[in-house]
């Protein structure tokens, strides 16, 4: 691969937010899944707290979502990120490349367009995979707060 070559494929150093193909915006998302976790705002402070519980029609397993294509139909709570809603951004993860993006910080190392591995996602622990709950295994959202951290999550207990 010549220089030019890995500079072109490179596109997110090169180009905004709003530049990007559609397939150049969609490889950004990692598959970590953790925009699929319910979330909690205190009513105070507008802080957003994340839970396990995940969407219900996420797939746990493989942090993909069993029918993107129909998700604003059959779940029309689910944010649909583009770059004229900016201000859904804070609510996403601080590890999630659209808000890292959009705040000029650059891709991390484990992110699979660097990596060129999808599943270094899952290796970093950035994934969802071993800790998400599907809702209907919780009883309590509140007793399912947890932090998310860059390099895995920190339990209610722990944060
Ligand atoms: S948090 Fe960001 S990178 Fe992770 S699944 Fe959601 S949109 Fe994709
Ligand atoms: S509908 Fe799909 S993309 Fe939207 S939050 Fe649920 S699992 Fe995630």
């Amino acid at each position: 691969m010549t220089e030019q070559d890995k500079t072109s494929k490179e596109f997110w150093k090169e180009k905004r937010l709003s530049q990007m193909s559609h397939d150049e915006w969609e490889s950004l998302c990692d598959g970590c899944g953790r925009c699929c976790l319910h979330k909690l705002e205190d009513e105070d402070d507008g802080q957003i707290y994340y839970t396990r519980a995940a969407c219900t029609l996420l797939d746990v397993s493989s942090c993909r979502c069993k029918d993107y294509g129909n998700r604003e139909t059959l779940m029309p709570d689910c944010i649909q990120l583009s770059v004229d809603h900016a201000e859904y951004f804070d609510w996403l993860p601080e590890t999630c490349a659209y808000r890292l993006l959009a705040e000029g910080e650059p891709l991390p190392e484990w992110h699979p367009l660097i990596t060129g591995d999808p599943t270094s996602v899952i290796k970093a622990g950035i994934s969802v995979r071993d800790f998400a709950k599907p809702l209907s295994e919780v009883e309590n959202l509140s007793d399912e707060v947890i932090s998310l951290l860059e390099a895995g999550i920190a339990s209610q207990d722990d944060a």
